[in-house]
């Protein structure tokens, strides 16, 4: 089914469901993939339908993150966020703790009063420089789908066979609370295994683990693209409702929905 790659470093602004006014940052490569997880909804396809290719250098991304910024001035464009996303996984990048900085000092040259916000899968947080990198920007959005591994294999198909939602959270606990959780509900059959985050233990679960993190507020939302393979429903925007209802009540933690 049709995916799309991002082709530029710098990408929008687009109108985002969950951030407003966004202008993208890709790290990855512009003609390929690179990701720790392997979703079966990532709108940029199966990591093993692409090829890994380069990464910007720094110095690209500043170039090119500078131009765009003076662009926008110039047009008085109204920016609520700069957002690192693209093609694949943006803590991967080696050089990530270093743009986060640039980024940070050319947000508050050209637009003070826009929030800088990651969307990450979490995967990179042992790393010092990523965790360290990630407090300092207004948005680390991270995912977390389920309380359950084998939900995570199968949905998220993490590359490390190590990974552990335990061990995630934990990780995510250091963080105390300036961070934002981002989980995307669906459900469906793949290759014969089924799953569903929807269930009642599933969100039970979940929401015991959100009250652990105890994160700033929850995104939750659903498939909005096309996915890259069959067989993935889209949650209705009343069933994301009611999630949110549940963990407003249970935990008094503020929840988006995008439907
Ligand atoms: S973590 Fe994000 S980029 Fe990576 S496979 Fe999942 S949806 Fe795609």
């Amino acid at each position: 089914m049709a995916t799309i790659l991002f082709e530029e470093i710098i990408f929008g602004p687009v109108h985002s469901r969950r951030l407003g006014t966004s202008l993208g940052i890709n790290l990855l490569p512009l003609h390929g993939k690179i990701c720790s997880f392997d979703c079966l909804y990532c709108e940029c396809g199966l990591n093993a339908q692409h090829e890994k290719g380069q990464m910007p250098k720094v110095k690209d991304v500043k170039d090119a993150l500078e131009k765009k910024l003076i662009e926008l001035h110039t047009e008085k464009v109204i920016l609520d966020v700069i957002t690192f996303a693209g093609n694949g996984e943006p803590t991967i990048h080696p050089d990530f703790d270093q743009i986060i900085d640039i980024t940070i000092s050319l947000r508050n040259q050209y637009f003070p009063k826009a929030k800088v916000s990651v969307l990450s899968n979490a995967t990179q947080l042992d790393k010092p420089k990523v965790h360290a990198a990630l407090l300092k920007v207004e948005n680390p959005i991270l995912k977390l789908d389920s309380a359950f591994d084998e939900t995570i294999r199968i949905l998220d198909r993490p590359a490390s066979s190590s990974y552990s939602v335990k061990e995630q959270v934990e990780k995510m606990k250091t963080f105390h609370g300036r961070l934002i959780i981002q989980t995307l509900f669906t459900r469906g059959q793949y290759e014969g295994l089924t799953f569903d985050n929807t269930t009642e233990p599933e969100i039970s679960a979940w929401i015991e683990l959100l009250r652990e993190i105890a994160p700033e507020s929850v995104m939750v939302y659903t498939i909005d693209r096309e996915t890259p393979v069959a067989g993935l429903e889209k949650i209705t925007v009343k069933e994301l409702k009611d999630i949110a209802k549940r963990v407003k009540a249970e935990t008094g933690l503020p929840v988006s929905v995008a439907g």
